[in-house]
């Protein structure tokens, strides 16, 4: 069981619930009825092969999609026509990317110019995240320069300046190397540590799922089949697909 794993509950401590969430697209059925509680601080890792909806069931999340039917409650209160800003949420997605052209403080620093945050403030904010994320004095060093790796902490760093509950990330580390992915890793899960913030990972990596994860919930084929602890996904799948998938006999 992971660290932050909380007392089973219904809906007491949900940030965010997806509600019999169905997504279409034309006549391809992309979610097929997705309920699901998002906790307080957790870290909740969506996992399922290709094409299988864990990035239309983020994009529903953040606000990029609408659901087709089914409510998003966020504390409570739906919020299925509420842009991503009004949802006050981070996110880290492939095509969410960063400003090449500009600094890492300038990148960083974006989302509190928006929020029109002082810039004393927003300089200390800057200094304090890029320290978070292993990026210290990065300040003014260009985009283009970086590694991959610490491209993605930029990214981390600006998707989470503002402070939000709920921080969402699309496959962050895919376009990575193998051992640069196991560094990332690790840096994600002390970054969860630190903040507290509640994360919701997409991967279709099992062993990234299992080792990251506080829950795991996997997806096949639009549809939700299992939300429990690895321990539990590992030792006693819901279904012979994940039990294929995950699994001990994977
Ligand atoms: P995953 O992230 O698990 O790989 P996706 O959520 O991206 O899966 O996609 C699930 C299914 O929905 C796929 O078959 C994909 O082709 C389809 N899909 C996703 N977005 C769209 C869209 N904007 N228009 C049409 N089909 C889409
Ligand atoms: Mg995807």
């Amino acid at each position: 069981m992971g660290m932050h794993e909380q007392p089973a509950a219904d809906d007491g401590d949900a940030l965010i619930r997806m509600e019999g969430v169905n997504k279409v697209f034309g006549n391809f059925t992309a979610l097929s009825d997705v309920s699901i509680d998002v906790r307080e601080g957790e870290f909740l890792t969506l996992l399922g092969p290709s094409g299988s909806g864990k990035s239309t069931t983020l994009m529903c999340l953040a606000g990029f999609e609408t659901p087709t039917r089914g409510r998003i409650l966020y504390r409570g209160e739906d919020v299925t026509r509420l842009s991503p800003e009004k949802r006050g949420l981070g996110v880290v997605f492939q095509g969410y990317a960063l400003f090449p052209h500009m600094t890492v403080a300038e990148n960083v620093g974006y989302p509190l110019v928006v929020r029109k945050v002082p810039k004393a403030e927003r300089d200390a904010n800057i200094r304090a995240m890029l320290s978070t994320v292993g990026l210290g004095g990065y300040e003014d060093r260009r985009i283009q320069g970086l590694s991959g790796g610490q491209q993605q902490r930029v990214a981390l760093a600006r998707a989470l300046i503002f402070g939000p509950k709920l921080l969402l990330l699309d496959e962050p580390f895919s376009a990575l190397d193998r051992s640069l992915r196991g560094e990332m890793q690790s840096e994600l899960a002390r970054i969860h540590k630190e903040l507290g913030t509640a994360f919701v990972f997409v991967t279709h990596d099992q062993d990234e799922a299992l080792s990251l994860s506080d829950r795991i919930a996997v997806f096949n084929k639009g549809k939700m089949e299992q939300v429990a602890s690895p321990s539990d996904i590992y030792e006693a799948p819901a279904s012979t697909f994940v039990a294929g998938f995950v699994g001990k006999t994977n």
